[in-house]
């Protein structure tokens, strides 16, 4: 017999926990789902009001999940952190969405991925370690600034950015077209190229850099969803930071990437929108059992399409919230449950690696999933749905954010099916390898005068060299 989920002291109007993956939960983390479950009745639910009507950043919701100690959530406890695993965080990250605000689920999403990048690397450097120690005690937020005004959703590749080594320690050039919480947040945890860079664009670094350091316009940031997170652009100009502001040893980017970035990352996003399916099926749940049709003397909810539609959307999410739970489970499973200290120990173990095409999936399922369920809990509402007192039209809106965020689900579902049908190393992730085929059929093409042309290039280049 499982427990009743609560609202503000009555039952909740959506599903129970019946309908939630409880067994992937220690008791411990049942009491903070409990607790934060309730902090998104008092606090974050009602913010979410007005940060996605007046565009706000939810500093609220994120002074309310410090004061639960949840802005160090996967900080170990050697550093002041809850010391949780990834199953957790997903848990978390799916609760905030689901219950409070979809802006804050990710404001801090990018928030716990810094954090990510930063507990890699944490082992000896004591910059770092401050910033794990001002976490919840000042509010202390961050944001991982990746996407390159040039390269769009190719976000690993820093084309407009530059770190060169000075007497005082690096300087540091990056501008970043998206970062949420841009302008808001404490600090930023990016990437450059590195300071020997030659075009090999595996060859990055990752910095921490302030408030103080970065240039934003905030007030630009209006979109259709998502409108409480500010993913404006920043731009940080020769900025001079000590050496123990880079995040690892030199040329780590690329490391740092596929360990600590993209397959906890991807998972973290995959849990947020899945939180959003789950909203949209309560949000429905409430209306259509609540809603009576006079002339037939029926509920929404009795009529079999509405059933239909309400079954089709929990099997759809219940599959990809398995997914994400699952792939969490893998890697707590090779990281001794998420403990970061594991990286002090061995320095270039990459157990989550392993894994980074199982993180590519979550997203890519969860994001396509939303879309859908979105939609269809928006049919069940009917026309009511559609103004925003019964808060369905504000998850459709932030639903969409999901599919198009780097790598986006066209990206992600071209790599997979590449992957899958022409080996791994044709996805030439870093931009390293000449597919030789395409290249000679288009040389193919060419007159004798393209070529000349092509050849005195080409010279006209190693002549340069
Ligand atoms: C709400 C929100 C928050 C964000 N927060 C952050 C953040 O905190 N930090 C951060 O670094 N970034 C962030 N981003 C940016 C995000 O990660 C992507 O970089 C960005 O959404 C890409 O948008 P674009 O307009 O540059 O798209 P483009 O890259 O120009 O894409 C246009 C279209 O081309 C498609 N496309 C692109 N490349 C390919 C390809 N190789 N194959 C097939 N199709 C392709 C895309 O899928 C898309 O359909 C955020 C984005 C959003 C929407």
């Amino acid at each position: 017999m499982t427990d009743q989920k609560m609202w503000g002291g009555e039952p909740y109007y959506g599903l129970d926990f019946e309908f939630d993956p409880q067994w992937f939960l220690t008791d411990e983390q049942k009491e903070i789902q409990r607790k934060l479950i309730e902090l998104c009745h008092s606090t974050l639910a009602p913010n979410a009001i007005e940060s996605d009507r007046d565009s706000i950043f939810p500093r609220k919701n994120m002074e309310a999940l410090a004061s639960q100690g949840l802005l160090a959530l996967h900080v170990p406890e050697k550093y002041g952190g809850m010391g949780q695993n990834h199953q957790c965080v997903i848990m978390v990250l799916e609760t905030v969405a689901r219950y409070g605000c979809a802006s804050t689920a990710l404001v801090y999403t990018m928030h716990l991925l810094a954090l990510s990048a930063l507990l890699f690397r944490a082992a000896g450097n004591a910059e770092i370690e401050k910033v794990l120690r001002r976490l919840n005690k000042d509010v202390f937020i961050g944001t991982a600034s990746y996407s390159d005004p040039e390269t769009g959703s190719h976000f690993w590749y820093p084309l407009m950015s530059s770190a060169e080594e000075v007497p005082e320690g690096w300087k540091v050039n990056k501008k970043s077209s998206w970062t949420t919480s841009g302008g808001f947040a404490d600090f930023y945890v990016t990437q450059t190229a590195s300071p020997d860079f030659d075009g090999d664009f595996s060859n990055l670094s990752v910095f921490l850099l302030y408030a103080d350091e970065c240039e934003s316009m905030p007030s630009s940031w209006d979109a259709m969803g998502m409108r409480g997170n500010q993913s404006g652009p920043v731009t940080f100009t020769d900025v001079i930071v000590p050496m123990d502001r880079m995040v690892g040893p030199p040329g780590d980017g690329a490391f740092s990437n596929d360990e600590a970035l993209d397959p906890i990352g991807l998972l973290m996003l995959g849990a947020c929108f899945n939180g959003l399916s789950m909203a949209a099926i309560d949000l429905a749940k409430r209306q259509a059992t609540r809603k009576t049709h006079a002339d037939v003397g029926m509920r929404v909810a009795d009529y079999p399409t509405i059933q239909d539609y309400v079954g089709d959307a929990i099997m759809d999410t219940q599959s990809s919230r398995l997914y994400t739970f699952s792939v969490a489970q893998l890697l707590d499973s090779v990281t001794e449950n998420c403990d970061w200290t594991l990286h002090e120990r061995q320095p270039e173990a990459s157990p989550r690696a392993e894994y980074l095409t199982w993180g590519w999936m979550s997203k890519f399922i969860a994001a396509k999933n939303v879309y859908e369920v979105s939609d269809r809990m928006l049919n069940v509402c009917g026309g009511s749905g559609y103004k925003k007192e019964l808060l369905i039209e504000r998850v459709v809106r932030d639903a969409k954010a999901g599919w198009l965020m780097g790598p986006t689900n066209e990206v992600l579902r071209q790599f997979v099916g590449k992957w899958a049908l022409l080996g791994f190393d044709s996805l030439d992730y870093w931009n390293q390898s000449v597919n030789a085929r395409v290249m000679n059929n288009e040389i193919k093409k060419l007159d004798d005068d393209g070529k000349r042309e092509l050849i005195e290039k080409l010279q006209a280049e190693l002549d340069a060299k």
